[in-house]
């Protein structure tokens, strides 16, 4: 269930470049949201030659041709995912103390016929074409809780 039946679309990809190929070769082989430090550490082993500010500015490209989503849990950095289709949808849940981040895709009924319907009716009432959704719940994880 992928967008609860939306489904993604690609722009035309530019031009490639090696540095672009590394970064999408850093997130299919660690699964998960990465932030630019966690893919420059990586790369850096593989590709001594590329800086930061190179990770960071194809991980911007890559988010513009909608290769990777970008989420700004809390106060820390922002964390990276590949667009994988063959990743099931998912949401968020975030831990504000630990910056845990657990990823669910078994959806509470509830939750889906809630965002179904909220589609519809902000579409109908703004005449917005909705693609696509994010959709992140912040707190406490259960061992920050239990603190
Ligand atoms: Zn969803
Ligand atoms: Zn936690
Ligand atoms: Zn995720």
């Amino acid at each position: 269930m992928r967008g609860h039946g939306h489904g993604r679309r690609f722009r035309k990809m530019g031009k490639w470049t090696v540095s672009r190929q590394a970064i999408l070769d850093v997130f299919a082989k660690k699964s998960g949201h990465l932030t630019a430090d966690d893919v420059y550490m990586c790369i850096r082993k593989n590709s001594p030659g590329m800086g930061i500010a190179t990770v960071y500015r194809n991980l911007e490209f890559l988010r513009e041709q909608g290769l990777l989503s970008k989420y700004n849990f809390g106060e820390g950095s922002a964390h990276y995912e590949l667009n994988d289709d063959e990743r099931e949808h998912h949401h968020h849940l975030i831990c504000k103390s630990c910056g845990k981040v657990i990823d669910y895709s078994e959806f509470v009924d509830r939750e889906l016929k809630l965002i179904k319907d909220t589609e519809k009716e902000l579409s109908k009432k703004h005449k917005f074409d909705i693609e696509s959704h994010e959709l992140c719940f912040y707190g406490k994880c259960s061992s920050c809780a239990g603190r």
